[in-house]
């Protein structure tokens, strides 16, 4: 038995593949060696390669790992770069005008890898120590911007998806909690709560629904209200909503107001919604997953007013704050709130244990293990400063204002609303006399050409039924210049498909 065993370790070469005071040097070289790579992602020259799915699906073969075939940091560099690098998509590119994800800052990614490598869980402090003091100072920092009282209090998410899962489930005990004095946590299910409604924009984001229905109460729980022209919630639709549910037998329990809207970063009249949630004691979310960033730009700060009053908050860092996925914060008003979540694990964070000193954050989150996300927020507001982000906002924002103004007596173009924060949602429309099912055609095709041939990644969404196009503007390095060329390729590739459809119809 002995001898197999030994056997056994004769065989493993790859204890110097640990992070350890030995393997320095290694650690050193494995990093030098990933820089180059890095730097030549850096060096795509289009946002994407244009490579087809069934093109990336060829090198499936590649994909693949046998232990009989391990290979060396060169080798298995050169088989990503073939993999991935050379088809990441770059969301630094200027031609990256698509969804909300954000390019990021240097430091940011000097913070990634000291916890990365360091590999801290921030759960509990015997896990984490500083870190955990950390993460709290950038939590206080945030709660401090967003006006909230000394009551409150967050905790980094894996983002804005699981920041409004919190806010339903707390909204949804605390109200069980309060008004019939029932232990959700502790006894599970309650009849009653079939009948918990809680309300949102139209043009929320979909994570409230399906939260929802993660926690057993079902899409229906979610009553969507309707906007104005400029995609705001209106109030008094608000007022009606919650009335009319009340008259059905159901139960308002809570309001999320959204700042900046996915599509449109429309902000809800946060102030109005915070009056009203009052007068129907009801919880008051603010999903500020796109918006609550602009709580640093000196231009938009003020439609962020109301904040001070809401019951939770959503914010994403790694969408407006230039940071790398995942780093994200959930708050809350009062800390008390985060006792619907919390549990005392014997061999964690037990609760004779508890000393106000040595927080386990653990009880602030739904997650166990968890990453330690602050850091790299930590070193860019050391680093590049709150002001400066701020103003990196600010510069996204006028660039799509610029756009707009650009675009806006161009008849080739339907524009759908002046940009609040930095999207810009309209469609190409050029032909005389043309119905929307052909308009939507044309647009997706528009799309899915500039995407294929690596030219520009722009996004669709969809407005009463009929595509749009969409640009999310997160790059303070791009140029109105940059913008305008992506509107070029628009009017070329339509024009295009106008001449091929023309001549498919005459033939
Ligand atoms: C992006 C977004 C979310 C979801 O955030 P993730 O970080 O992608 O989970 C929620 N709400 C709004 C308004 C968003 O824009």
């Amino acid at each position: 038995m002995q001898v197999s065993t030994q056997s056994h370790f004769i065989q493993d070469q790859k204890l110097d593949h640990f992070f350890n005071q030995k393997t320095k040097f290694k650690y050193d070289y494995y990093i030098e060696k990933t820089m180059q790579y890095l730097s030549g992602f850096l060096d795509n020259s289009s946002f994407y390669s244009g490579a087809s799915a069934s093109q990336l699906n060829s090198k499936k073969k590649s994909l693949s790992f046998s232990n009989d075939e391990t290979c060396s940091i060169e080798d298995a560099l050169e088989q990503i770069k073939d993999l991935y690098l050379d088809h990441a998509i770059s969301f630094q590119h200027p031609r990256y005008v698509a969804h909300l994800n954000c390019p990021v800052v240097l430091p940011a990614l000097v913070g990634d890898l000291i916890a990365s490598s360091v590999n801290t869980a921030v759960e509990t402090w015997d896990q984490s120590t500083s870190a955990t003091l950390i993460e709290q100072e950038v939590i206080r920092w945030i709660c401090d911007k967003m006006n909230l009282p000394k009551s409150a209090d967050g905790v980094f998410t894996s983002g804005g998806t699981q920041s409004n899962f919190m806010a339903l489930l707390l909204a949804r005990d605390h109200y069980a909690f309060t008004y019939f004095g029932l232990n959700l946590k502790e006894n599970g299910w309650s009849d009653v709560v079939s009948k918990f409604r809680f309300f949102c924009s139209e043009k929320a984001h979909f994570s409230l629904k399906k939260n929802a229905a993660l926690l057993g109460m079902g899409y229906k729980a979610i009553i969507t209200v309707a906007t104005d022209e400029k995609m705001k919630m209106k109030p008094e639709a608000l007022v009606q909503a919650i009335e009319r549910e009340k008259q059905l037998g159901n139960i308002a329990i809570g309001v999320a107001a959204t700042a900046g809207t996915t599509d449109f970063g429309s902000f809800d009249p946060l102030q109005t919604i915070a009056k009203i949630a009052k007068e129907y004691n009801i919880w008051y979310h603010i999903d500020g997953a796109y918006g609550g960033g602009y709580i640093l730009s000196e231009t938009h700060k003020h439609l962020l007013d109301g904040t001070a009053l809401a019951d939770s908050i959503t914010i994403d860092f790694h969408k407006t704050m230039f940071q790398p996925v995942c780093s994200s914060a959930f708050l809350v008003g009062d800390t008390q709130n985060f006792k619907y979540i919390s549990h005392y694990a014997d061999y964690l964070n037990p609760l004779e244990h508890r000393n106000e000193d040595c927080p386990n954050l653990i009880e602030k989150s739904i997650q166990t293990t968890r990453r330690f996300d602050a850091l790299k927020l930590w070193f860019t507001l050391k680093m590049t400063g709150e002001k400066q982000l701020g103003s990196f906002l600010e510069k996204v924002h006028y660039l799509a204002l610029d756009l707009y103004h650009s675009i806006k007596d161009d008849t080739c173009f339907e524009i759908v609303l002046k940009p609040e924060l930095s999207t810009l949602v309209f469609r190409y429309k050029n032909y005389e006399h043309q119905h929307n099912s052909k308009l939507d055609r044309i647009n997706l095709h528009i799309k899915n050409k500039l995407f294929a041939t690596g030219q520009a990644s722009i996004a669709s969404t969809k407005l009463d039924g009929n595509i749009f196009l969409k640009f999310t503007l997160l790059n303070p390095t791009s140029t109105i210049e940059d913008l305008l060329e992506i509107i070029y390729l628009i009017k070329e590739t339509a024009n295009e498909y106008k001449i091929q459809n023309e001549k498919a119809y005459a033939h």
